[in-house]
This record gives structure tokens, C-alpha cells and sequence, in this order.
């Protein structure tokens, strides 16, 4: 089952990509994660990207087609995988269907902008395996330190509020978008963000058929 996560930054595509992963036993493929692994290792992917990335702009379509096309030819994506933050554009998920990459669902999460900012004050994300936290909603174990590989919790860098603003703002110009193209096809499923982790997930279970 190939899925696509839709929705703004801090509706939750992260978190709820690192369940349905366990859930299904598909990878998740968050580009964010990936070009944040290539500015740690100062790639030149990670050079190329950098001044994107820190002002919240999205990256060229075609780096990003780049990093997708690979990562999805790896035999660990053969029973399918999870999309999370890409397609972000009306070319990149034109791409997908020329490339004969199949999509069967597309959750978009929504959440209210008003709630967004509050939530992204409170993110936290492991500097090593990128898996994401809030303080309050979905807090680590231990303060500070990453359930799953025991590195460091760190704050986002595009996290500040003003950054947030401008990530919002380009969602609803370039992204939100996509919401029409894949109801056209009859593959979008909407899920209210607005409630827990868990109801969230269990209304996205729902509405791919997944029984777990
Ligand atoms: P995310 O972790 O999904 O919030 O992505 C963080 C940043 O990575 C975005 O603000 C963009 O700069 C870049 N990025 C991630 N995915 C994409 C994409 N599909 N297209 C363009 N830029 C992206």
C-alpha cells in the first residue's frame, strides 16, 4: 500500500507516519528527515538545500523528485510506503503519476492555522532518527531524549514563529492544492487533526481499510 500524508507543518504528518510505519510495516519516507540528514552531514544536497529550508520555502521539485525516485527503488519500499511532506506540489505529484508511482490513499490531516503555531512551540525532534515529540501532547519518555535511538531532542530551526507563519502560508499556496487534484481521482481521505494522536489514528486506519 503506497499512502501519501497531506497537511500543513505541525498537523501531525510525522507523528502519525511513525505509527502507521509500525502498524503496516511499510517505511516511511519523510523528505523533511532526509534533507535535514544531508545539512548534519554538510552533503552538497545539504548545502543545495539549506537556505530553503532554514526560511521554511520548499526546496526545487526536481531535487526533490531526485532524493523520492531513489529512495522508493530500495528494496524495503516493494510492499509499498508512506509519503510524508512529499508531493508538496502540484509538479511533484504530476511527477509521481508520470514516474508510474502509484498512490492509493492521500490523508490530508487538517488542524486550524490559529492551533498550529501553539502546537510547533512545543515540537521536539530527535537530532539522530528525526522521530518527532510535542512537550505536552506526546512527550519522550525521559525529558530531552529520543524514545527510539536514545539521541538528543533538539528544536527545529524552522519551528520559530515567524518561520511557522511563512511555512502556513506557503502550505495554503502551494500545497493545499493538491487536496482538489487527488479528490479528483477519488483517493483523498480527510482526517480532523484536531483531536488526539490516537482518535487521529484510528480515523486513518479507518478510512485506508487497515485492519491492525
Ligand atoms: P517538513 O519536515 O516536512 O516540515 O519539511 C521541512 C522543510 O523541508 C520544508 O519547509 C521544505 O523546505 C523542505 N521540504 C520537505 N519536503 C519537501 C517537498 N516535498 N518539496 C519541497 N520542499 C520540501
Amino acid at each position: 500500500m503506497n499512502l501519501i500524508l497531506l497537511g500543513a507543518p505541525g498537523a501531525g504528518k510525522g507523528t502519525q507516519a511513525e505509527l502507521l510505519t509500525k502498524q503496516l510495516s511499510i517505511p516511511a519516507i519523510s523528505t523533511g528527515n532526509m534533507l535535514r540528514e544531508a545539512m548534519a552531514n554538510g552533503s552538497d544536497l545539504g548545502q543545495k538545500v539549506k537556505k530553503f529550508m532554514d526560511e521554511g520555502s520548499l526546496v526545487p521539485d526536481d531535487v526533490i523528485l531526485d532524493i523520492v525516485a531513489e529512495r522508493v527503488a530500495q528494496a524495503d519500499c516493494t510492499d509499498g510506503y508512506i509519503l510524508d511532506g512529499m508531493p508538496r506540489t502540484l509538479p511533484q505529484a504530476e511527477a509521481l503519476d508520470s514516474r508510474n508511482i502509484k498512490i492509493d490513499h492521500v490523508i490530508s490531516i487538517e488542524v486550524d492555522d490559529a492551533l498550529i503555531e501553539n502546537r510547533m512551540t512545543g515540537r521536539r525532534v530527535c537530532s539522530k532518527c528525526g522521530a518527532s515529540y510535542h512537550v505536552i501532547a506526546n512527550p519522550p519518555k525521559a525529558e530531552g531524549i529520543c524514545d527510539q535511538c536514545q539521541s538528543s531532542l533538539m528544536i527545529r530551526k524552522d519551528d520559530t514563529p515567524d518561520t511557522v507563519r511563512h511555512r502556513l502560508q506557503v502550505y495554503h499556496q502551494q500545497t493545499e492544492v493538491l487536496k482538489d487534484y487527488y479528490a479528483k481521482c477519488g483517493k483523498l481521505r480527510i482526517i480532523d487533526g484536531n483531536q488526539s494522536i490516537e482518535d487521529a489514528n484510528r480515523k486513518i486506519l479507518e478510512a485506508i481499510g487497515a485492519k491492525v
